[in-house]
């Protein structure tokens, strides 16, 4: 593999403006690039700098249900300059696993929908829709035309002993009207009838990723997105750095009661941060300094001094809520007994969630 990997350090400093430090974005779609039908504000205008610069845009979807040229046309309608070859799907991530194990023109279920059958194809695999054609392997991925009957059916390909891919597990869709079952859903109904577990190709599981990687030809990569369970731990597994955006699903409440494997190498409002730099933090005994801002933990509140950038102001606040969270818990002290014959309890160290974070996200701006 050729792309750099260094395990990255959360909150890490960059010197340069992360559009030409880094070669290739590797960015999520939903919550990044579009929310539903109609992109992110300002999205497309900071991914067309970004290009300016030098650094090549990869598009990489979890979701199986629409082929990659399909994608490439909805980004392209925001005046994108893309084409199929600049989207990986989680579906072609799937048929590659696939045609890395069994020989060219093998019968393949499909429990899904026309993402999975294009990607298949391209992988030179044979997609069908019955178990009666012998499918060496039964891949899932979501779509909405899944019924009853093509879940049973892959439950009955793996009976009779096929290998069982899914695309993704996420449990949850976003739609116009709210959440929606996602694949994972539908993979635990078909798990409900089998004895194995599925082999997983989508984000949070490198597969998705060292597909882009490579297709993608990325030597410095940076992973991009809105999902801390998905997109950032998917970037940490492989061992990328990541820019976590704050235009989707998680906030910063969830960031600061990330565990370890889920904490970003970097945070920002939005894609305009590929145009900048980003500012480190220095620590000097319990006090957290990013740019403008001092955050410390004292009596399991974090509080926060200064000014500037409400995302300046985060940095400062997650590295002391994260170094607080981390610090091993103090050895109970002998507990003595008092007057009244009660020991007194010993103090809880803090955690993630008793942590106050309210007063300090109100003060950079970034509450609830
Ligand atoms: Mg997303």
């Amino acid at each position: 593999m050729s792309a750099e990997r260094t395990a990255p350090q959360p909150l890490s400093a960059c010197d340069e403006p992360l559009a030409t430090r880094y070669d290739v974005a590797l960015l999520d779609l939903d919550g990044v690039v579009y929310v539903g039908p109609d992109p992110v504000p300002d999205a497309p205008e900071n991914l067309r700098k970004a290009a300016k610069e030098g650094m090549r845009i990869g598009y990489i979807t979890n979701n199986a249900s629409r082929p990659a040229g399909i994608v490439a046309e909805h980004l392209a309608s925001f005046g994108l300059d893309v084409t199929a070859e600049d989207v990986v799907t989680s579906a072609q991530a799937a048929a590659k696993l696939i045609a890395s194990e069994f020989p060219k023109g093998s019968p393949v279920l499909v429990v899904g929908g026309e993402g999975l059958i294009v990607a298949l194809e391209e992988y030179g695999l044979t997609p069908v829709r019955t178990s009666d054609a012998r499918p060496v392997a039964v891949v899932q991925g979501f779509h909405p035309d899944v019924n009853w009957v093509m879940l049973a059916d892959g439950a009955h390909a793996i009976h009779e002993g096929a290998k069982w891919f899914a695309t993704n597990l996420d449990l949850t869709i976003p739609t116009a009207a709210g959440k929606a079952p996602g694949n994972g859903t539908l993979v635990q109904a078909v798990r409900a009838a089998v004895d194995v577990d599925p082999v997983v190709a989508g984000k949070p599981e490198p597969p998705l990723l060292e597909t882009s990687i490579e297709r993608l030809e990325a030597k410095r990569p940076l992973m991009i997105g809105d999902r801390l369970d998905s997109d950032i731990e998917g970037a940490n597994a492989v061992g990328i750095p990541s820019l976590w955006v704050a235009t989707g699903v998680n906030d910063a409440y969830d960031l600061a009661r990330a565990p370890k494997h889920q904490r970003p190498t970097y945070i920002a409002a939005g894609l305009g941060a590929l145009a900048e730099k980003q500012a480190g933090v220095t620590v000097s005994g319990s006090k957290h300094t990013s740019a403008g801002w001092t955050a410390e933990v004292v009596n399991n509140a974090v509080t926060v001094k200064g000014e500037g950038a409400p995302y300046d102001g985060l940095r400062a606040i997650l590295s002391a809520v994260w170094t607080a969270v981390d610090a091993p818990a103090e050895p109970a002290k002998p507990a003595k007994a008092t007057s009244r014959g009660r020991r007194p309890r010993p103090k809880p160290a803090p955690t993630a969630e008793t942590i106050a974070l309210d007063a300090a996200l109100h003060r950079i701006g970034l509450d609830k």
